[in-house]
């Protein structure tokens, strides 16, 4: 389901409970893909969110400030994205920061 495997347990974690929502909003979602103007949480969850400044290949703005996972669902795949950043991207794939902000237990 997951295009990559080097991705941290509580970041796994917490898509898994955004799934749980997915499902619950829209038991088809996995279907539906969202490449363009949505990430798969915003498509889901009709949260509504926009791509900082149109960028599709790092988390939205709307995932991002809710200390969301931001991915897109394709052919049944979730591409996960990174936050954008400098000090993100200086963590590497491997530490959670680099997905997500947030507190973590
Ligand atoms: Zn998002």
């Amino acid at each position: 389901m997951f295009t990559t495997s080097l991705v941290p347990v509580p970041v796994l974690a917490r898509l898994r409970t955004q799934i749980q929502d997915w499902d619950a909003a829209d038991s088809n979602w996995e279907s539906r893909n969202s490449r363009g103007r949505k990430c798969t949480d915003a498509r889901i969850t009709h949260r509504g969110s926009a791509w900082y400044d149109g960028d599709d290949k790092h988390a939205c703005k709307t995932c991002t400030e809710a200390g969301h996972v931001c991915g897109v669902a394709r052919g049944g795949r979730i591409e996960i994205l990174p936050l954008r950043g400098e000090a993100a991207q200086a963590l590497g794939s491997l530490e959670v920061g680099y997905w997500m902000l947030g507190t973590l237990a």
